[in-house]
């Protein structure tokens, strides 16, 4: 990585004020469930008044055709609650996290995927009655209205669900899986035509295909406006590097700052997608996670050089314009309040833990035990002592590859009660690497650490 230049491209409020918050949500964990449920309920209702149930046991083509219906109806029911995740629905991701959303995001998808496959063999048996196999092929791929569509459609949702799969998916870099997965879109769309006119569920009751249509259009109207509007309003507001500041021989810390400061809440523990508007980089958007309480002086992102993205953003000119898109996470130093906070990170994970200390205050007494691999990588290692000192916490650093430690298991219950002997009394966020963030969450289950009062994210593709 070339030296990064520094300076200020802006100038810096001589009092800078803390940004607001978050907005949190006023939608309950319960009133979610609730809305799941009563579409489940819809869903199978909508199976059940079409004689369902009955057909189940007329023999085995009625039966079929029954399945057939239901594991459609139950398939496109999966398909809309993955699709509404992607919205990025704020009343859901302020109380699980994006990356929670995108892990249920990727089990409804599969979900999906095996409920099209039953779909496609019942159908194939129930069409079979009437005149063969062949001819049963033949409707169901393009003979009746819409199949043709729907077929492909299915096509590119099994591509999609393939390329998902982590041991396909590693092969690939992110950009190539998520243009690859916006297949999915297509073969969904593709798929709603055949769905009103085939079966008679809403080919021939109008309430029932009102309802559906008047579903997906609320669908599209959460993509357009939640997920697709937000995108815009970050282009069209953007951000300009205002500083970059050299942490690591691979690393700077970079501060984005300007007039569109004032449409952001945000609190330390937050991350932002970062779009520089540059002619190569504008079509891709990389998370980061704040490094400093966000303020009116602006955002501070650490960034370790890990690939073309992350070298880029790091000597791009004072002053690139960067679309930043979020906040996003839902652990955040206010949903830790009052209690007492162990932090445990490794390298770059000291990031939103820095930010976080940042905004806390003595009755958090924060610990932190900071991981690396080498000297150079304990980043913020000074603001990071002094915001400790200043709260009445302790840093401790873990320094060495794994094998050479002294402390052959740094994360067992053993080792972490004798650190932090009040661990039971803390909450305790994790970041860092995968591995660090396993060996950590086993040695806190094993030390009897409710898993409520652990945080951290979760790999998310
Ligand atoms: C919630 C979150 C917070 C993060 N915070 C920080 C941070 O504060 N500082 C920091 O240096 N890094 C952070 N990262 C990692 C950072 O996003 C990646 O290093 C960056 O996207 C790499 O892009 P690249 O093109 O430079 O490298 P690539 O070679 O393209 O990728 C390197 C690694 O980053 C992953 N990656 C690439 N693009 C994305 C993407 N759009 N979304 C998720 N993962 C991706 C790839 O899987 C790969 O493992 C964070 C990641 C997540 C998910």
């Amino acid at each position: 990585m070339r030296t990064p230049r520094s300076g200020n491209y802006s100038d810096t409020p001589r009092r800078p004020h803390p940004l607001p918050p978050a907005r949190h949500t006023r939608a309950l964990p319960s009133d979610l469930l609730a809305i799941t449920g009563a579409f489940a309920i819809l869903i199978v209702g909508l199976w059940v008044r079409h004689g369902g149930v009955a057909a189940l046991s007329k023999g085995w083509a009625d039966a079929a055709t029954s399945i057939t219906q239901l594991s459609g109806l139950l398939a496109s029911g999966f398909g809309l609650v993955g699709l509404a995740l992607v919205g990025r629905p704020r009343s859901v991701e302020r109380h699980i996290g994006l990356d929670r959303m995108f892990v249920w995001h990727r089990i409804l998808g599969e979900t999906m995927t095996l409920l099209v496959g039953v779909h496609i063999a019942a159908a194939l048996v129930a069409w079979s009655a009437a005149g063969g196999l062949l001819n049963a092929v033949k409707d169901l791929t393009g003979r009746q209205p819409y199949m043709a569509l729907a077929t492909v459609g299915s096509m590119l949702i099994a591509v999609v669900t393939i390329s998902s799969l982590a041991s396909v998916r590693r092969r690939m870099s992110y950009e190539t899986w998520y243009f690859v997965h916006l297949a999915a879109y297509v073969g969904f769309a593709m798929s709603f035509g055949h769905q009103l006119v085939t079966g008679d569920i809403f080919g021939n009751d109008t309430v029932a295909r009102v309802l559906w249509i008047s579903i997906h259009l609320a669908l599209i109207a959460l993509l357009v406006v939640r997920r697709w509007g937000t995108t815009m309003r970050s282009v069209l507001r953007p951000l300009r590097i205002a500083d970059v500041r050299t942490v690591s021989p691979d690393t700077v810390a970079v501060r984005l700052a300007g007039p569109g400061l004032g449409r952001i809440e945000a609190s330390a523990g937050q991350f932002f997608f970062l779009r520089p508007l540059r002619a190569r980089w504008w079509w891709q958007a990389h998370p980061f996670s704040l490094s400093a309480a966000p303020s009116s002086a602006g955002l501070r992102f650490t960034i370790k050089n890990r690939g073309d993205a992350s070298r880029s953003i790091a000597q791009m000119p004072l002053g690139t314009k960067i679309a930043v898109e979020g906040p996003y996470g839902s652990c955040t130093a206010e949903s830790i309040g009052s209690k007492k906070a162990l932090f445990i990170v490794g390298g770059v994970g000291v990031a939103p833990a820095r930010a976080m200390v940042e905004a806390m205050s003595e009755v958090n007494e924060p610990v932190v035990l900071f991981r690396a691999s080498r000297h150079e990588d304990l980043l913020h290692l000074d603001e990071l002592r002094e915001l400790v000192d200043a709260r009445g916490g302790m840093l401790r650093t873990l320094v060495g590859p794994s094998a050479s430690l002294a402390v052959k298991d740094p994360f067992s219950a053993r080792r972490l009660t004798e650190v932090v002997p009040d661990l039971a009394d803390r909450a305790v966020v994790v970041c860092g690497p995968d591995r660090l963030v396993w060996a950590a969450r086993q040695g806190l289950r094993a030390a009897g650490i409710p898993t409520s009062s652990v945080h951290f994210e979760r790999p998310w593709w």
